[in-house]
């Protein structure tokens, strides 16, 4: 039943979707989401991936660029040479090629996609997962008029996310949170400061302690699970990770070094759905909570997310929010839509249960490429 047989064609697709309102991170500042689509044939079936990269190397050292290398010089040739395969068999073949987890889990998630439409059965049956619909979460990105902020929180508590984040950067954290909860005293709150603090701003991180925050997201360096370690022995919040953690072995030597409490999967930056239920696995087994963070995912990417939130570790809700939150138009139907109490129903049909709206992605693509 896992069986796949030999891919007759590869294409590749960057499109580029206009969101519907910059979003700011202490990062970079987005207005178009420019994503790495990819398609796989085999026989009548065709899977689709997306790869969680950005034009920049900012969140990570991969782009769409070096993804589409690595998929087309290295991860594709060894598809192309089987003539049945199953996908454990050509993501452990894929571990030749050092990191590079967002263009492997591309790859991964078309085939898982591709398996789960030959066995007319949708993913997460496929992968294991078992609820019927998942919680909801949003994250809002950093706002220069704190009057825009307050709204889009206030927007969201109508919709009844079942979290709230808020990006942050240094300096710029105290009055944004004093003001959030004042107007929101109860709301659960969290807030992701993608890595731009040291260990010397300990004295600012300890008062993100007043704020009553179910975790604070990747403090500190992305590569720097000692000082982290060190953090979370002083803050009573939890520390989360993110940008951290790129395989099992980090999430084990962050937990056992303290460095948090709580980790972010996103199935996309660890080498797809596979590794991440590996990784939930785990951290289940530790009494680590996990959740599904977002990379503003067009519809592909983010029913691969839902897919993997039915997985029963993640017990807190993620970064998945509805479409039109970020896109007028997505790739795909049918778009995400919150229930009233906030939930997110899984998608119906086979595979990823969502499909692809062919004029949709000839308007929004700027480049495509054959590979087979
Ligand atoms: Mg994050």
């Amino acid at each position: 039943m896992d069986i796949i047989k030999q891919i007759d064609e590869a294409k590749i697709f960057i499109v580029n979707l206009p969101l519907i309102e910059p979003f700011e991170t202490s990062l970079e500042v987005e207005t178009h989401k420019a994503a790495l689509l990819l398609k796989l044939k085999s026989g009548d079936c065709s899977g689709w991936g997306e790869c969680v990269s950005s034009p920049d190397p900012f969140y990570s050292y991969e782009t769409n660029e070096t993804a589409v290398y690595i998929i087309k010089n290295y991860l594709l040739p060894i598809l192309k040479k089987k003539q049945e395969f199953s996908i454990n068999e050509v993501m452990n073949e894929f571990e030749m090629v050092r990191g590079h987890n967002m263009a492997k889990a591309t790859v991964e998630n078309a085939l898982l996609d591709l398996l789960a439409k030959k066995c007319a059965l949708p993913l997460y049956q496929v992968v294991g997962g078992k609820n019927k619909e998942i919680m909801s979460g949003i994250s809002v990105g950093i706002k220069k008029d704190p009057n825009d902020l307050i709204q889009s929180i206030n927007d969201a508590k109508k919709k009844n996310y079942h979290r709230i984040k808020i990006k942050i950067k240094k300096g710029e954290e105290i009055t944004p949170l004093r003001l959030i909860r004042k107007a929101f005293p109860d709301i659960k709150l969290m807030v992701d400061a993608n890595a731009d603090y040291s260990i010397e701003d300990l004295e600012l991180l300890r008062q993100l302690d007043d704020y009553d925050l179910m975790m604070i997201e990747q403090p500190l360096a992305y590569n720097d699970l000692y000082c982290h370690s060190k953090l979370q022995k002083e803050l009573s919040t939890p520390i989360c990770l993110d940008e951290s953690i790129k395989n099992l072995t980090d999430v084990e030597l962050a937990i056992n070094l303290g460095s948090c409490e709580i980790v972010n999967i996103k199935q996309g930056r660890v080498g797809g759905i596979l590794k991440a239920k590996a990784m939930q696995e785990y951290c289940l087994k530790k009494k680590i909570a996990v959740w599904s963070g977002g990379m503003l995912e067009t519809g592909i990417g983010r029913a691969f997310n839902i897919h993997l939130q039915t997985l029963p570790g993640f017990t807190l809700p993620g970064d998945t929010s509805e479409t039109s939150r970020y896109f007028k138009e997505d790739i795909v139907e049918p778009s995400i839509k919150l229930s009233p109490e906030g939930y997110i129903k899984i998608p119906e049909g086979d595979g990823i249960g969502v499909e692809i709206i062919p004029e949709r992605l000839k308007r929004f693509t700027i480049s495509s490429e054959r590979l087979v």
